[in-house]
C-alpha cells in the first residue's frame, strides 16, 4: 500500500488535467510569438486560459502574468515593487515560505531595504494591532504576509490585513501559493490586494507554471527582460502546456469547491480524533487543530519525544506512507524547520506534517495513523 499526504508540497495531477494538455503536448508546438498559424491558434490557448483564470478571480486579464511558478511570482511582486514602486521598507513575518523569506533576506542584505518583523503570538497568528503600529511608523512599506502557511496550515485574515494596509498607503503583497483555487477570490472585492502569487502544482496542475496577479493601479517593470512576451512583462517562450494545464486545474477545483473541501475536512478531522485518541500526549503546532482558523489540507502535528525522532519520517515512507517533516524546501537539509522556530515550538518533540487532497480516502487516514501508533509501541 502506498499513501500520499504531502500534498501541500505538491499534488499529483488531475487526469482530466492530463487530458487537456494532451493534444497541446502532441501537436501544439508552435511558438506562440510567431505570426503564422502554428503561433496563432497556439497564443489563443495562452489567452484562453488567461480569460478564464481571470473570471475564476473576478480579475481582469490584464492583472494576470504567468510565470514559471510561485518561487518566480513572489520574486517578481517583491523585487519589482522595491525597484519600481519606491519601498524602501518592508513588513513580514519569521514565518513566510522561503520564496519570500530569502528574497527580502537579500534584498537587506544589499542594503536596498530596511525590514520590520511583525510579531505572532504563540499559535503563529499576525499581531494585527502589532502590524498597524508598524505602518504608522513605516507608511508606504511594502507588506508581504502569506495567506495560509505551509507547514501548519494558519490563514491569515487577508481582508482585515489589506485594510489596514489601506489606511497607511502601504503596497500589500501576499503569497497565495497554497489557497488559490482552494478558496474563492473575488478581487473585485479585495482590491486593496496589489500583488498575489500561485502556483498549479498545488491544486493538481502541473509544475513549473503559476502566476502573478498585480492590481491594476500597480505599473512595475518586468523582472525578466527578453521578448515582448506576456505584455512586455516577462520575457520567454511560454510555457503553453503548462498555461492550459493551469488553467483545466482551475477549472476542476473551483467547479467542485465545496464537495472537495468538505471530503478533505471530513479527512483532516477524522486525523485528528484519531490521533488523539490513539497517542497520549500529542499536540499540534500553531493553529492546526482549529478547522476554522487554518488550512483545511494541513495537519501538523507535534509528537510525544521518542528515541526514533529522527527515523520516524523514513519509518513511515517503509511503511508506505509519504508525509514531511516541515516544508519539502527545508527536507534534505540539516536546518529545523524557520517556522517552527519562528513559533518558538522547536523542541525534542518531532513534527509531522500530513496534508491532504480531495484524492486521499478515509482508510488512508486510518492506515497512517495506525503505522504512526506501531512506531510508538
Ligand atoms: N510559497 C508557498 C507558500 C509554497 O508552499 C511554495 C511551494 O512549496 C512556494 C511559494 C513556491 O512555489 P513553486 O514551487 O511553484 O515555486
Amino acid at each position: 500500500m502506498k499513501i500520499y499526504l504531502d500534498n501541500a508540497a505538491t499534488t499529483p495531477m488531475d487526469p482530466d488535467v492530463y487530458e487537456a494538455m494532451l493534444p497541446i503536448l502532441k501537436e501544439g508546438f508552435g511558438n506562440p510569438s510567431s505570426t503564422h498559424s502554428y503561433g496563432r491558434k497556439i497564443k489563443s490557448h495562452i489567452e484562453l486560459a488567461r480569460k478564464n483564470v481571470a473570471q475564476h478571480l473576478n480579475c481582469s486579464t490584464g492583472e494576470l502574468f504567468f510565470t514559471s511558478g510561485g518561487t518566480e511570482a513572489d520574486n517578481m511582486a517583491i523585487r519589482c515593487a522595491v525597484r519600481d514602486l519606491g519601498v524602501k521598507h518592508i513588513i513580514t513575518s519569521k514565518i513566510e515560505h522561503h520564496a519570500v523569506g530569502n528574497t527580502i533576506n537579500k534584498l537587506e542584505k544589499k542594503g536596498k531595504v530596511h525590514v520590520s518583523y511583525v510579531r505572532i503570538d504563540n499559535k503563529g497568528h499576525i499581531d494585527l494591532v502589532h502590524l498597524d503600529e508598524l505602518l504608522n511608523r513605516h507608511p508606504n512599506s511594502l507588506v508581504s504576509l502569506m495567506h495560509a502557511n505551509n507547514e501548519i496550515g494558519n490563514l491569515l485574515p487577508i481582508e482585515e490585513v489589506s485594510m489596514i494596509c489601506k489606511k497607511h498607503s502601504a503596497f500589500f503583497h501576499s503569497d497565495t501559493v497554497q489557497t488559490i483555487a482552494h478558496y474563492d477570490f473575488d478581487m473585485t472585492q479585495m482590491d486593496q490586494i496589489h500583488f498575489m502569487a500561485c502556483s498549479a502544482h498545488k491544486f493538481h496542475g502541473p509544475k513549473g507554471i503559476g502566476f502573478l496577479y498585480v492590481n491594476k493601479n500597480i505599473n512595475i517593470d518586468p523582472l525578466i527582460h527578453g521578448g515582448s512576451q506576456e505584455r512586455n512583462m516577462r520575457g520567454g517562450t511560454e510555457n503553453v502546456y503548462g498555461i492550459v494545464g493551469l488553467s483545466k486545474a482551475m477549472d476542476v477545483s473551483l467547479n467542485n469547491l465545496m464537495e472537495h473541501k468538505k471530503h478533505i475536512l471530513d479527512l483532516k478531522t477524522h486525523m485528528i480524533y484519531r490521533l488523539n485518541k490513539s497517542i497520549p500526549g500529542v499536540s499540534y503546532n500553531g493553529d492546526s487543530d482549529n478547522l476554522s482558523a487554518s488550512l483545511y489540507t494541513v495537519l501538523s502535528v507535534s509528537l510525544p519525544p521518542t528515541e526514533i525522532a529522527s527515523m520516524l519520517l523514513f519509518n513511515m515512507d517503509i511503511m508506505g506512507i509519504a508525509c514531511s517533516g516541515g516544508s519539502a524546501c527545508t527536507s534534505g537539509a540539516n536546518t529545523g524547520s524557520h517556522v517552527l522556530f519562528g513559533l518558538k515550538a522547536l523542541s525534542d518533540r518531532p513534527t509531522i506534517r500530513f496534508s491532504f487532497s480531495k484524492m486521499n480516502t478515509i482508510g488512508e487516514i486510518d492506515f497512517a495513523v495506525d503505522s504512526l501508533v506501531k512506531l510508538y509501541s
